[in-house]
């Protein structure tokens, strides 16, 4: 199983990281992710939520 899903630029093949995360968009097909590359170029990924594998588990506070 890939946990670690690494983005690469469409234009420079380049490895993008968190840090070029600009956007994240979550919908019911999973969860949008567009980077920008140093090279200007922007990549969208779209990773689908699988089934409740809480890996890495987000700190969200609970609904009161
Ligand atoms: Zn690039």
């Amino acid at each position: 199983m890939l946990e670690h899903l690494s983005a690469t630029c469409d234009r420079c093949d380049r490895a993008l990281c968190d840090d070029r995360l600009i956007l994240s968009m979550t919908t019911d097909a999973g969860t949008r992710r567009a980077y920008e590359c140093r090279c200007g170029g922007v990549t969208v990924t779209v990773v689908r939520d699988a089934s409740s594998d809480g890996a890495s588990s987000r700190s969200s506070s609970p609904p009161r």
